[in-house]
């Protein structure tokens, strides 16, 4: 499977100019949403991350909302185990709604790795409720740097980042791009 070509196809990867949501200024752009709108798509990719962890035992796979409950719930059903979610509660994200998880091994997964603070957040949650951390997985990881745990990526590209003040795109007077979606 050509993943970046779906992807593109999707127009979950698309290529300009924009402004993200940190202020920052970058060349590409994921749009989840045009995959997570698509069932059969989001299904393919959900299925390699079976495929990575289905002899390790899970019990549950978990996400942070909102993009990782779809994942998460694929995944789970196509492992025949149990789904939740991480949820932000108070300033925090917690594994609530009587997700019976002590002792459990978790599959933690979202949709797309940009920081890692989603993902750093629900591992904590995951934690707190006594869950065993079995891995991580998502689907399009586009975080440069390096994170303090493993994780599996169906899709990975380094998206480069700039300051407006200096972007080059910027210099070279490339107009902005609305974010799709948006
Ligand atoms: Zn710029």
């Amino acid at each position: 499977m050509d993943i970046e070509k779906l992807l593109r196809e999707l127009r979950v990867l698309q290529e300009g100019h924009f402004v993200l949501n940190s202020g920052l200024h970058s060349r590409y752009y994921f749009q989840k949403f045009r995959i997570l709108e698509n069932p059969d798509a989001t299904s393919k990719l959900c299925r390699l991350i079976v495929e990575e962890y289905q002899n390790k035992n899970i019990d549950w796979v978990i996400g942070p909302t909102t993009g990782g409950i779809v994942i998460a719930f694929d995944v789970a059903r196509q492992m025949g185990v149990n789904t939740g979610f991480a949820e932000e509660r108070g300033g925090r994200r917690i594994v609530g709604r009587g997700f019976e998880i002590e002792g459990k091994r978790i599959l933690v997964v979202d949709d797309v790795m940009t920081t890692g603070k989603s993902i750093i957040e629900t591992l904590d949650a995951v934690r707190e409720k006594g869950g065993d951390i079995a891995g991580v997985a998502v689907l399009i990881d586009r975080c440069g740097v390096q994170l303090p745990f493993g994780y599996y990526a169906t899709y990975r590209k380094v998206v480069e980042n700039f300051e407006p003040a200096n972007c080059p795109l910027c210099k070279e007077n490339v107009p902005l791009s609305r974010l799709g979606g948006k």
